[in-house]
């Protein structure tokens, strides 16, 4: 079961990949197929075995605030969120 996941905000992405070094789990990773607002391939959780911990190293290493980190809770229950990007 995951321990945790992200959320990214792709128009807000301007593709520097500092996250997508800075994870651990290399679980991020470039859209090459399109471009957001902005006109930069953003990037995007790729994670088919749930393996994200929550860690938010990758929402620390956004300079743009563009990942929200979810962390689960030990009991069931909703996600907890750790780390806010605003809106
Ligand atoms: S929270 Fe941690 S494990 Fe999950 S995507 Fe970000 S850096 Fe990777
Ligand atoms: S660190 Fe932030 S701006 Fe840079 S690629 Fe990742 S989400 Fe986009």
């Amino acid at each position: 079961m995951a321990r945790g996941t992200i959320e990214i905000f792709a128009d807000r992405c301007k593709g520097c990949q500092l996250c997508v070094a800075a994870c651990p789990k290399n679980l991020i990773h470039v859209e090459t197929d399109h471009v957001n607002a902005r006109g930069y391939y953003p990037v995007k959780l790729v994670d088919p075995e749930n393996a994200c911990t929550g860690c938010a190293i990758c929402a620390m290493a956004c300079p743009d605030v563009s990942i929200k980190v979810y962390r689960m809770p030990r009991a069931a229950g909703r996600p907890r969120e750790v780390v806010t990007a605003s809106v």
